[in-house]
């Protein structure tokens, strides 16, 4: 082991040191308008683009970089090149175009080797600019008019004459709409702030680990990454860069899983052989092992001293709900109170009938929380208060200000991604540090959930239920209705039954869709002798839970419905799906959909109709069409749309990435989670340089990601 070297240096030395550090992370965090050739009046300008510390000019990244090269002898380019020269200006012309109706201004260039034009369009302006006798170097594109011309990209003016060219020479930064302040200036002002600041900028991230990960310097990569040499050079600023944004959240997250940990549970739970076999004797099927392994899993957290935060992952139809109810009959089982939390009215409504059926014989006292409920509600709340109620199941209703638990040891969301931030924090509230599973069908790819949930662990039922096969699907471009319909009657005559999926709900003037209420009309006498209900969202929800009863016992025969039925909805004799405008649906909409079907052992057949205009709704469904594994979808769907359009960045409260790529990055987030963990194990209060760009980054800013 090598010696720790502070230790044998001068104290005084190592101050000073310390004093010098503190003052460049100052110099990083102070007011742009003391940046040399800022002030206070070009402050305002940099104000209107979001930037108000050199810290945000230096984290606000260039879009793209010109490729201006090296300078080039004129002697040496050709027509059509894009080049960078430089010479002196030995005339100077200022006229209007009788060709083209516009002011030109030029100036005649030239170097040892030859002789070259430079043009600019409309910007007579120059004139008091550009003297005669200036050394100008200019980028652009050379043309021939008589003799050789370039149209000027960009230029400067060189004072010295090894000042650097940093409009026109190398990889030159460009940063989106700069106009407030000036797209020289402030290109200019950025270099400025590299030079000045980033040399010996101390660096948050341990030198040993900065070796290990292979990454430039903090100071290094914002220079690198304004100002590359190479190509080369910009990614590796880059990835340090996009790793520091995974890094902070990491951190976050991190902490706030050590903290959730810290406070032992309030209600700690026994469970034993008998209670064990009590609740499996419930069961109405042998449990997949994908099952049994993530209810030991469960079963781990629920006895242990600490709250359980878990995340359960399992495709649609993989057999989430029994995994819920053995926690829920675990908690009951020790005499506490546990609640179910599902989006719609209508899923709440098939969980408290999956429970009734399965409690039956037992003592357990099931309460159910609605909107619409609202008859014997206040006698139900005083139940509850009083604990005479073992489980509620509800909608949002459950996280209502008047619902109080009087021992909530057991929160459960199902479909947690169709919840907002609040109403998952809320009902971890109604009890004191209850446990908490959230599960979701979306099968979130892992650099996502790393980034959305990761202070939960995760459990992941990867296996479906004996007998199921993958429900077929084709795309019909628009062709082959008859052949549709004619399928559909074939396959209710051997008694299965069918939804048939809208985008509206009524005939809408301004969209030229099929909408659930004229399409019902039409499949009515499509199918005589069968019973067709319609369901939609604007339907009350006694309406909803009548028209889902018909369907579930088998009376209706054919469903039509809007997005209503995406999620949760469990009918095994429902085999048929036909989706019209598939190219409405995001992918993962589409995966939740044609879930509903393939969930018994008969054969299931998912029908899209629909017009793909652009390629990438063609790819999606080419997607869609090859794979029924809603992993691979999602990563599609990831790769298709971005992380923002598939979660709703403001909602789910993903932070925004601008250096990093969720789904080209995946392995500097699996190193920034590693790390960042392995930082707050070792050293929870964090540096000071660390605390403070953690702040920084995340200070004044919406809660990011928070689940339960
Ligand atoms: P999801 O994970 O989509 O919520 P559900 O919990 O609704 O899935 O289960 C889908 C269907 O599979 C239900 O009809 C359920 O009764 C059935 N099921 C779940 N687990 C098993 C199992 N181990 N064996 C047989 N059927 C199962
Ligand atoms: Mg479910």
């Amino acid at each position: 082991m090598k010696p720790v070297r502070a230790f044998e240096r001068d104290e005084g030395v190592n101050q000073r040191t310390d004093e010098r550090m503190n003052e460049r992370t100052a110099g990083l965090f102070s007011d742009i308008q003391f940046v040399k050739g800022v002030g206070p009046q070009r402050a305002m300008g940099f104000a209107k683009l979001g930037i108000k510390t050199v810290y945000d000019l230096l984290t606000a990244y260039p879009k793209k970089h010109y490729d201006r090269g090296a300078v080039r002898k004129m002697g040496t380019v050709r027509m059509g090149e894009d080049v960078t020269i430089q010479g002196r200006v030995a005339y100077v012309r200022d006229y209007k175009s009788p060709r083209m109706g516009m002011r030109i201004f030029s100036v005649d260039l030239s170097d040892d080797t030859g002789r070259i034009s430079a043009v600019w369009f409309g910007q007579s302006h120059l004139r008091r600019i550009i003297h005669v006798g200036d050394l100008l170097i200019v980028a652009g594109r050379i043309d021939y008019y008589g003799t050789l011309q370039i149209r000027v990209a960009d230029f400067e003016i060189v004072s010295g004459e090894d000042a650097p060219a940093i409009h026109t020479s190398g990889l030159v930064p460009s940063y989106g709409p700069v106009d407030e302040v000036g797209r020289k200036y402030y290109r200019r002002v950025v270099w400025t702030v590299v030079q000045d600041l980033t040399p010996g900028l101390p660096d948050p991230l341990p030198s040993e680990l900065r070796r290990q990960r292979g990454f430039l310097s903090l100071g290094e990569s914002f220079r690198a990454y304004h100002f590359p040499r190479t190509v080369q050079e910009k990614e590796r600023a880059r990835r340090r860069l996009a790793y520091d944004e995974f890094f902070y959240l990491q951190l976050v997250l991190a902490q706030r899983r050590r903290d959730v940990q810290q406070l032992p549970v309030a209600r700690p739970l026994k469970i034993g052989p008998v209670l064990d076999g009590r609740i499996r004797a419930l069961f109405p099927f042998t449990l997949t092992r994908a099952q049994e392994r993530v209810i030991g899993e469960i079963r781990k957290d629920l006895v242990s001293s600490r709250p359980m935060n878990r995340l359960l992952q399992g495709d649609v139809g993989s057999g989430k709900t029994i995994v819920a109810a053995y926690a829920v009959l675990a908690c009951v089982g020790n005499r506490y109170q546990a609640a179910v939390m599902a989006p719609t009215e209508i899923l709440a409504e098939q969980h408290a009938r999956t429970f009734g059926r399965m409690l039956e014989h037992s003592r357990v006292r099931i309460g159910f929380l609605s909107g619409s409920r609202r008859k014997g509600r206040k006698d139900l709340l005083k139940k509850i208060a009083e604990g005479e109620i073992d489980l509620v199941i509800g909608t949002h209703a459950v996280v209502q200000e008047d619902v109080r638990f009087k021992s909530l040891a057991l929160a459960v969301i199902d479909e947690q991604q169709k919840f907002g931030v609040m109403q998952r924090a809320a009902l971890r509230l109604k009890g004191e540090r209850p446990h908490v599973l959230v599960m979701t069908a979306t099968p979130i790819p892992r650099t996502l959930s790393l980034t959305l949930f990761g202070d939960l662990d995760v459990s992941v039922i990867d296996e479906m239920p004996p007998g199921r096969k993958p429900a077929r699907t084709l795309y019909e471009a628009g062709g082959k209705r008859a052949q549709a319909m004619e399928f559909v009657r074939s396959k209710l005559r051997e008694g299965r039954q069918a939804y048939f999926v809208y985008p509206l709900i009524e005939k809408s003037a301004k969209l030229d869709l099929q909408s659930a209420i004229e399409a019902h009309q039409r499949l009515v006498s499509e199918f005589p002798g069968y019973t067709v209900a319609l369901l939609h969202g604007r339907m009350k929800d006694e309406e909803k839970e009548a028209v889902m009863e018909e369907f579930r016992a088998g009376r209706a025969h054919v469903l039509v419905s809007t997005i209503v039925v995406e999620v949760g909805i469990d009918v095994p004799n429902a085999t048929v799906m036909v989706i019209d405008h598939c190219e409405r649906y995001g992918l993962s909409q589409l995966h939740q959909l044609r879930g509903r079907i393939g969930r018994g052992s008969y054969d299931a057949t998912c029908v899209l109709f629909g017009g793909l205009k652009s390629e990438v709704s063609r790819e999606r469904i080419r997607v869609f069409t090859s794979t029924t594994d809603g992993f691979k979808i999602a990563e599609a769907d990831l790769r298709l749309r971005g992380p923002g359009e598939m979660f709703g960045t403001r909602q789910s409260g993903l932070p925004e990435f601008k250096a990093a790529n969720l789904v080209g990055d995946a392995q500097l987030l699996g190193w920034a989670r590693q790390d960042a963990f392995a930082m707050v194990g070792r050293d929870p209060a964090l540096s000071p340089l660390v605390r403070e760009l953690l702040g920084r980054r995340y200070e004044n800013k919406a809660p990011i990601v928070s689940v339960g």
